[in-house]
């Protein structure tokens, strides 16, 4: 099957409310041209060197939409403002006020997610339900960041009914938080090539996914 193939089968199963995001980690600038001929606009990125080097090498592609999706470190955190459009991995509140300060003095609006553990997992970043609701009053004052949703990465090994519940614990999670403060959350990052159709079941507006497009990884 050609990319181009791959990608009209996943876009015949799709909402209109679900935006595809290709994820382009480890992969070529030549097979994200075949994507991009196939119509995709968005890409996703996990680590900042890599998305760099890519971003160049498709300069003439002026309307692609660059979503970060990597855990972000802070001596970084400059230089991914500057790379992308979305910033689906905001995984903390220190980050969330190095980015706010960071914004200012760049004179942007980033757009941000909250990346959220609805099932506990040390293995992730991420702010667990709780301690996420905590600290909703401060990451309001963080003025200058647009955060547009939640973000959720599940852990291994759950039966698609485990996975279908979390995610609908997501959307949950992203209403009460709308209910409860001045937040606007309408974007629901969540799904890759092994669960993305339940993720959608939940109500995903992004569904992030890379081997059902691209192939296996190799590393
Ligand atoms: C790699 C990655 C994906 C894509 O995973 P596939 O299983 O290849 O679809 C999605 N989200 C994040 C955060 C990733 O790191």
């Amino acid at each position: 099957m050609t990319i181009a193939s791959r990608i009209e089968s996943i876009r015949l199963t799709l909402p209109p409310s679900t935006r595809l995001i290709a994820v382009s980690k480890q992969v070529s600038s030549d097979y994200i041209r075949q994507a991009y001929r196939a119509g995709v606009r968005d890409f996703a990125e996990s680590k900042l060197q890599e998305a760099i080097s890519k971003q160049q090498e498709l300069k003439d592609l002026p309307d692609i939409y660059w979503h970060f999706i990597g855990h972000l470190q802070a001596n970084k955190a400059r230089k991914v403002l500057e790379s992308f459009d979305l910033i689906h991995s905001l995984d903390s509140l220190k980050l969330a006020q190095r980015l706010d300060r960071l914004a200012a003095e760049l004179e942007i609006n980033p757009q941000v997610l909250l990346q959220v553990k609805v099932i506990p997992d040390p293995d992730k970043f991420g702010w667990d339900t709780d301690e996420l609701i905590a600290d909703i009053p401060a990451l309001v004052n963080c003025q200058q960041l647009k955060i547009q949703g939640l973000m959720t990465i599940l852990p291994q090994g759950l039966s698609a009914g485990e996975k279908l519940a979390a995610f609908e614990k997501t959307s949950d999670l992203a209403q009460i938080i709308e209910n409860s403060s001045s937040l606007c959350l309408p974007h629901l990052s969540m799904g890759m090539s092994n669960d993305y159709p339940l993720a959608i079941k939940a109500g995903a507006t992004l569904i992030r996914v890379g081997t059902s497009i691209f192939g296996d990884r190799i590393y």
